[in-house]
């Protein structure tokens, strides 16, 4: 297989191109590299993270000390010997850790600019109204709520704060994917015409909060079909006007007993491009695929914390394209930190996550009731 090179100067300048054609256009990633050629450097802001659990402790904390204008100063726990054995590793002020009943209090601290919450999923609205109360920014990990109502309240204390809120959609910062989305954009593969998006996972522990309702929200179409539906959104640069779906759960399994095990849903968008979407917490899957009416472009893995793999056939052989890659989890941060400063649009944005939510509640309404619904 030939490999095609894209150098970090022409893949910046393309994706600044693709830009401009793109209708979700805040998905651009010149910005999210943080390091425009003529914006002068923000400030570093003080973030505080709210949960502590697998994904802050292994990505976020550590993506924070790579990022240019961002760094850790507060926890926010209610395990406090955890806490303190992540401050000592991050630096961060003993004095700065928190719990979740002297939380509000974080509002007395100027160390604080920017609020990071990475709760389980039906925590977050909670704390996120909390963190705007306190007169702080907000990052809020995906899904941002459990229903469009939640996520609206959201939105709208962003307003009345005077703030602003982001959502962790880390893809959103991924050279690759943009590299895809800019050769779309391109024309490369000719009109767009179909969509695969398919991402999935076999989960364990029956016990976790993941497989619980309540805290949950929903199973694999929350967790990671998220994934698929903002891929299908992103490629196509379109909104979805109808949608239809399946869910499936083994009522034997102790794991789905109160979630869907598999979900698979079909978005219909105003161009006629079609998306055929795929999730699962019972089969590993990852490929988002997009047909063109003269080639293809694959994402394999489509969503992956670094080594998303781009290849493009233009009606010929499949070619991998050998993208710079950049780092997502830094990447979100700062470009936070730069659209705040003024330096570049921000991306990601409260309004965006509104939207998957009222896909996600059609999705859910259409498997409920076996008929297609129009969003
Ligand atoms: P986790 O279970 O590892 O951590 C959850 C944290 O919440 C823990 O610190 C736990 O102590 C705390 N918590 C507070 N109240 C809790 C309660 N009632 N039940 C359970 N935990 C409670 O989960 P995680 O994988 O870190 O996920 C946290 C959030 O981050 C979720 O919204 C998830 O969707 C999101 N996430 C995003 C990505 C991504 O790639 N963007 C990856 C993983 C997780």
């Amino acid at each position: 297989m030939r490999e095609l090179t894209v150098s970090r100067r022409k893949f910046l300048a393309a994706s600044a191109i693709g830009l401009g054609a793109a209708a979700l256009s805040n998905f651009n990633l010149r910005e999210a590299s943080a390091d425009g050629p003529t914006a002068p450097p923000p400030k570093p802001l003080g973030f505080a993270f709210v949960g502590i659990g697998g994904f802050a402790m292994g990505q976020l904390l550590p993506g924070i000390t790579r990022a240019k204008y961002c760094k850790p100063v507060a926890l926010v726990s209610g395990h406090p010997d955890k806490a303190r054995a992540q401050a000592r590793r991050y630096n961060i002020d003993p004095k700065n850790i928190y719990n979740y009943d002297n939380y509000d209090s974080i509002k007395d601290n100027p160390d604080i600019d920017v609020v990071y919450i990475v709760l389980p999923n039906s925590m977050h609205a909670e704390y996120t109204l909390r963190a705007f109360q306190a007169g702080k920014h907000v990052i809020c990990e995906k899904p941002m709520a459990v229903s469009v109502k939640e996520a609206q309240q959201m939105v709208d204390a962003a307003k009345t704060a005077g703030k602003r809120l982001q959502i962790g959609y880390r893809m959103h910062f991924d050279s690759p994917t943009q590299a895809c989305i800019n050769a779309i954009r391109n024309g490369d593969i000719g009109p767009l015409q179909i969509i695969e998006a398919e991402t999935g996972f076999r989960i364990g522990d029956p016990s976790q909060w993941r497989l619980n309702r309540k805290l949950s929200g929903g199973g694999c179409l929350m967790d990671i079909g998220i994934y698929s539906l903002s891929a299908a959104r992103y490629l196509s640069g379109e909104e979805p006007t109808e949608v239809f779906a399946h869910t499936y759960g083994d009522a034997s399994d102790p794991r789905f007993k109160e979630v869907e095990q598999n979900c698979d849903f079909q978005l219909k968008f105003p161009s006629g491009v079609l998306a055929s979407c795929l999730s699962s917490y019972n089969a590993n899957l990852n490929r988002y695929v997009a047909h063109g009416r003269n080639g293809r472009c694959i994402l394999e893995p489509g969503q992956a914390y670094n080594g998303v793999k781009f290849q493009i056939s233009k009606g010929r052989s499949l070619q991998a394209v050998d993208v710079p890659p950049l780092d997502q989890f830094s990447g979100e941060m700062d470009g936070f930190v730069q659209a705040l400063a003024g330096n570049s649009p921000f991306k990601a944005t409260g309004e965006e996550g509104l939207q998957d939510m009222r896909i996600i509640e059609a999705i859910y309404e259409s498997a409920r009731t076996g008929a297609s619904v129009k969003v």
